[in-house]
Formats: C-alpha cells, sequence, structure tokens
C-alpha cells in the first residue's frame, strides 16, 4: 500500500497551492466587498471571473472531470487532494477552477448520457466556464430523501415535453448566468417503482419557468454560489431532443451523478477542516487568558490533537473510497461512498465547532470564515441525501451479510 500522491498529483498540488495563496485567499475580501458593492447581488461578481481567467491559463481548470476528452483526464484519487485544497476557500476556489457543484454533476451526466447535440449546445460551455446549470430533483411539496416521491410531470405532447411541477434547494439557479436546468420529473407514474423518472434539459429562459424565491441557508444568501432556488414549471415546452437518455431513465441517472458529487463534497469537507484547524490553533497560539496562551488549555490540547485525528481518518477513507471508484467503480464503492457522506460532514461539523468556540465571539462574526463554513457544512448532512437515509441503506447492505 502506498501512501503518496503520485508525481502528477503533487505537481498540481504545488501549483493549486502556490494559486491559493497568490490568487484566491486574497481575494475572499474582494469577493465581500464586491457581493457588499453589488446592485444585484446574483450577478457575476468580476473577482470570480478573473480567478477563472487565470486557473485556465495556468492549467488548473476542470480537474474534476475524469474524462480526457472534455476534462483533466484525472483519476478520483489523484484528485481528491485537490479538491480538498480548494475545500479551504470553498465559495471561491471551486468555481475558479470550474470544479464547483452542482456544474460538476450536470457536466458528468450530459458527458455520461448526452447526445451530440446536447453536448455542444450545453456541455462546451459549461466546460468553457461561460454558462452555469442547475440540477432540479428536490421538491416542496414531497419528502424528496425518497427519490421516487418526485412528483413533476414530464408528458410527451407530439415532438415536444411539457413540465409541470414545483422544485426548491435547485442550487445555483439565481445567478443569472445559470442558463441550463437538468429538471428531474415522472414520464411513467405507472412504470416499476425505478422506471417512472426521466431527466430533461429546460433552458433557464423557457416560458412557463418562473424563479420564485431564494432559500436562505441558516440567514446566508449564499450568493457566491449562485443561491437556491425555488422554481415553477407551468406548462413548460421543451423539444423531445432536450430528454437525457430516455424516459425511464431518471433514476439511474441521478444514482450516476450523486456518486461523484458526493466524494467531491468529502474531499472539500476535508479541505474545509483543515482551514478550520490551522485558525484555531493561530487564533488560540496568540490570545492570552487567565495569565497564559489559551492554547495552553488542556481542554484545547484536547481539541486540536482529537481534531487532527478526526481529519487524518477521514481523509483516508475518501482516499480509499477515491482509490475504489478509479479501480472497482462507483458501484463497487458504493458502501465506502455512503460511509464518507455520513462521516466527514460530521467530522467537519466538529472540527468547526470547536474553531468557532477558540475564537470566542469572533468565531460567528463576519470577520471569520467560520460560521459561514459551518452553515455550509450543516447543509451537507441533509444535501446528496440526509444522514439517515444513508445510515439506512448502508445498514442494510452489511444486514444482507448475516441473512
Ligand atoms: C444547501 C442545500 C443545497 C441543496 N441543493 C440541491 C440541488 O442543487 N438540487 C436538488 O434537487 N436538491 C438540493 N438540495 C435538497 C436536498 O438534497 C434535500 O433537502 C434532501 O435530499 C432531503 O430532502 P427533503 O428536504 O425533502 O427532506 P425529507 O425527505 O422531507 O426528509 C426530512 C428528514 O426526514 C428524515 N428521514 C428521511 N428518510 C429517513 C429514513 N429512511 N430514516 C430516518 N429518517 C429519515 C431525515 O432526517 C430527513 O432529513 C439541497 C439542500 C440544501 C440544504
Amino acid at each position: 500500500m502506498d501512501f503518496a500522491y503520485d508525481a502528477k498529483t503533487e505537481e498540481l498540488r504545488t501549483k493549486l497551492l502556490a494559486f491559493m495563496d497568490s490568487h484566491v485567499y486574497p481575494a475572499e475580501a474582494v469577493l465581500e466587498q464586491q457581493l457588499h458593492d453589488a446592485s444585484d447581488p446574483w450577478e457575476r461578481q468580476p473577482i470570480l471571473e478573473e480567478l477563472k481567467a487565470e486557473a485556465r491559463r495556468q492549467g488548473l481548470w476542470n480537474l474534476f472531470l475524469p474524462d480526457a476528452e472534455h476534462g483533466a483526464g484525472l483519476t478520483n484519487l489523484q484528485y481528491a487532494p485537490l479538491a480538498e485544497i480548494t475545500g479551504r476557500s470553498p465559495h471561491l476556489a471551486p468555481e475558479a477552477l470550474n470544479c464547483a457543484a452542482p456544474d460538476t454533476g450536470n457536466m458528468e451526466v450530459l458527458t455520461m448520457f448526452g447526445t451530440d447535440e446536447q453536448k455542444k449546445q450545453w456541455l462546451q460551455p459549461l466546460l468553457d466556464g461561460e454558462i452555469r446549470s442547475a440540477f432540479c430533483m428536490t421538491e416542496p411539496e414531497v419528502a424528496s430523501s425518497d427519490a421516487t416521491n418526485i412528483a413533476t410531470r414530464i408528458e410527451r405532447d407530439g415532438d415536444d415535453y411539457v413540465i409541470n411541477g414545483r422544485k426548491w434547494w435547485s442550487s445555483g439557479a439565481m445567478n443569472p448566468n445559470c442558463a441550463i436546468f437538468i429538471v428531474m420529473g415522472k414520464t411513467d407514474p405507472d412504470a416499476e417503482r425505478h422506471r417512472q423518472q426521466a431527466m430533461i434539459l429546460v433552458p433557464r429562459d423557457t416560458p412557463g419557468v418562473t424563479v420564485k424565491r431564494a432559500m436562505h441557508v441558516f440567514g446566508y444568501g449564499d450568493h457566491a454560489h449562485g443561491g437556491h432556488a425555488e422554481i415553477e414549471f407551468t406548462d413548460v415546452r421543451v423539444p423531445a431532443s432536450h430528454l437525457i437518455a430516455g424516459e425511464g431513465e431518471g433514476f439511474a441517472i441521478a444514482q450516476a451523478r450523486l456518486g461523484p458529487g458526493r466524494i467531491h463534497h468529502c474531499m472539500r469537507l476535508i479541505g474545509m477542516a483543515e482551514r478550520a484547524l490551522e485558525l484555531m490553533c493561530r487564533r488560540a497560539s496568540s490570545r492570552v487568558a487567565f495569565g497564559k496562551p489559551i492554547a495552553a488549555q488542556g481542554v484545547v490540547h484536547e481539541w486540536i490533537a482529537e481534531s487532527r485525528v478526526r481529519i487524518e481518518q477521514a481523509r483516508l477513507l475518501v482516499l480509499k473510497t477515491a482509490w475504489l471508484m478509479d479501480t472497482v467503480g462507483n458501484k463497487g464503492a458504493h458502501t465506502e461512498i455512503q460511509a464518507i457522506k455520513i462521516g466527514t460532514p460530521s467530522m467537519t461539523e466538529w472540527v468547526l465547532d470547536k474553531a468557532i468556540q477558540a475564537h470566542g465571539g469572533a468565531g460567528v462574526s463576519q470577520d471569520f470564515p467560520l460560521a459561514e463554513l459551518w452553515a455550509a457544512t450543516r447543509t451537507l448532512r441533509l444535501a446528496d441525501g440526509p444522514d439517515e437515509v444513508h445510515r439506512m441503506s448502508l445498514a442494510k447492505r452489511e444486514l444482507k451479510k448475516y441473512v
């Protein structure tokens, strides 16, 4: 077993770490200011476009996509430590590298299942970072953690499909540059449970599409990410050629999409935890209470040591999962993908909580990234499937061995 990163990964890590120091961290305050000054906070902020141009120039682009024709052609194991680094600044770095959700998942779907025409019209501009996209699965009216509940209808009418339904938590969709939605709905409610669904491409400007409002996340608008929209689809008509793969394929596409998406979140979460630990160590070392640095308190030692242990444990399991995805495929890595999706957000949440505590009031303020990182981390115990659903499925798989 070799725990070292290979030469290509090391080369990209060095380049990315330098890019983070020279461009990304200094841009955090600039982004904050630009969002503050913007007349419309959903407009693209110029600093993001500058970062994207620079990242692309340096070859730090589309690193997430294993497909060498369209992306960087890295394995999951090669990409994992790079995604981890971008997680240290999750509002800027992933998008700067064109590696941000939900675009990554949508690009994977189009790469795997798109027709040549769909690729030309939507995949290429996404790969070039010219447009953004949203993935519309979750609905306000039904418990969407069970995706078979999805009620939106996609009905064939002559050469078109007509879509009716309501979605929410469509990440990125508040951004006016978000030009295309991948919408999941039912083409045949009478078919077998997992064959009722389909996915279809809906351009944002199609008549009948109404972006109703932005959902808040613990009060944050999540502007840099393009927010999370509630969207109504009323008699939305698109050509039949907009269907992805075919009627009845929606559930299978959702499964294919979520595997890589989940591990990418976990990779970035490890970077968030590393940043929290770094901030905790710096702050606790620099402030004195009751005659000694806060870092000298036994309880703080415990937080720091425990954080290091938990981060290393999570990283090793994420790397093993990446390696399994590369060697036996996403299906073969199913149990591990669920294990990291259960374990990593909780780990990062724990480390962030201790880092916030060590900062005192500053920890929950706008002067440090901790509060916003905590909010983002907490949502990942819900997004891409709540913890309980992954636990249920993992436990069932484990029990099968004994039945
Ligand atoms: C910040 C954020 C971004 C998101 N981005 C997107 C996006 O881009 N596109 C998209 O389509 N969706 C997105 N989502 C939605 C997310 O995937 C759903 O919220 C999630 O799947 C849960 O669905 P639900 O909200 O309908 O919860 P419900 O299905 O109503 O579930 C509520 C709770 O019930 C419990 N529960 C459910 N099943 C079980 C079980 N078997 N055993 C025990 N307990 C159970 C869980 O605790 C669960 O949290 C996002 C959500 C957030 C918060």
